[in-house]
């Protein structure tokens, strides 16, 4: 295996992925025209071995994002270029090119994991569809499930005979085994306990270094996105507000709803998670189910504490605040 670490000098390269005006309706016809936007303008670029963290609230359209990139849900308008080819409405056959290289992990491992296949046919199904013969096949998974943290006899076993950290591993070993250049991580640790987290984000950034992939990492929890993530593209209401390198957007949120993100970030520690609280309630965001906004303006007026009438009548556009690009009149 070639490993060989991608130049990043962004302007040089052209992206990995370039993803611009992204729109996404669900339903059709006059019921799609009705109803917001799913995803609703949204614009970023992925390098070459970077890896860009999506963040928000649940339902702000992030796994819509994700599946539209992997051409598993259609798009309404704008496009998806990877590597300079546009996929934006790629059919079969270019999608089946392209399998090997844009691959994905999800939250729930059943959902690429056969609950009724032993490990090793999961792992060697993709293999096999790109032509390698059972024995090559069968070798390959078992040194990925080694490289994943797995013994090799894990082949020959049900994904319920795993946890949920050795299943996720399962998974990510999966994705990696037809050498992707791009992987869209779903919420791929949410469901792991703190711990298995950890170890999981550990192997995952190990796998990028050695194999200078892409990922686009996508999480509602910031603190997860900012282990992995060099840019960060925060979303709301199918909306960006924020994008810019991990530590600004993190570090030093311009955004407030950015900042509402940051301050309700899980900490282990208790007088932190106090510290945070109290940050949190002098920002001055509302929350609750009240904050539906009518159509144009900035989706988040209702929440901000910064919102006037011009918040109400003019979309913000993004604007280089700083060193991130931030969508706020106000920031
Ligand atoms: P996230 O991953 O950020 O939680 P999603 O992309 O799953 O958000 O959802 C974005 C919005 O699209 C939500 O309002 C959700 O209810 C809606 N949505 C998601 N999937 C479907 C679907 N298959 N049909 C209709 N609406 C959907
Ligand atoms: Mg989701």
């Amino acid at each position: 295996m070639s490993i060989e670490t991608p130049a990043r000098t962004g302007t040089t390269t052209a992206p990995m992925l370039a993803v611009k005006d992204l729109v996404v309706r669900y339903g059709r016809g006059r019921k799609a025209a009705a109803s917001p936007a799913a995803v609703d303008g949204v614009s970023f670029d992925i390098a070459p071995g970077e890896t860009v963290g999506l963040v928000g609230e649940s339902g702000s359209g992030k796994s819509t994002i994700g599946k539209a990139i992997l051409g598993l849900q259609k798009v309404s308008g704008g496009s998806i270029a990877y590597q300079g080819t546009d996929i934006t409405a790629a059919g079969p056959g270019q999608r089946r090119a392209l399998g090997g290289e844009l691959r994905a992990v999800f939250q729930d491992p059943n959902s690429s994991l056969n609950p009724r296949n032993t490990v090793g046919a999961s792992l060697m199904e993709p293999l096999k569809l790109r032509g390698a013969a059972a024995a090559e096949a069968r070798s390959k998974a078992e040194d990925m499930l080694e490289r994943v943290g797995l013994p090799r006899d894990a082949v020959d076993r049900y994904p319920s005979q795993f946890s949920g950290g050795q299943r996720q591993r399962i998974s990510v070993a999966r994705a990696l085994i037809c050498d992707p250049k791009l992987v869209v991580c779903d919420e791929a640790v949410s469901a792991l306990d703190l711990s298995t987290q950890a170890q999981v984000l550990n192997l995952l950034a190990d796998l990028r270094d050695e194999r200078g992939l892409s990922y686009l990492f996508i999480a509602h929890d910031i603190a997860v996105v900012r282990f992995l993530a060099e840019r960060v593209v925060v979303l709301y209401r199918g909306q960006v507000m924020e994008n810019g390198p991990a530590d600004e957007v993190t570090g030093n949120p311009r955004h407030p709803f950015t900042q509402a993100l940051v301050a309700a970030s899980p900490v282990p520690r208790p007088a932190e998670q106090a510290a945070r609280r109290e940050a949190r309630e002098s920002l001055g965001i509302r929350t609750g189910a009240a904050a539906t906004p009518g159509p144009g303006g900035c989706p988040f007026r209702l929440r901000c504490p910064l919102a006037t009438d011009l918040c109400r009548d003019e979309r913000p556009a993004l604007r280089r605040v700083g060193g991130a690009d931030v969508a706020c009149h106000y920031a």
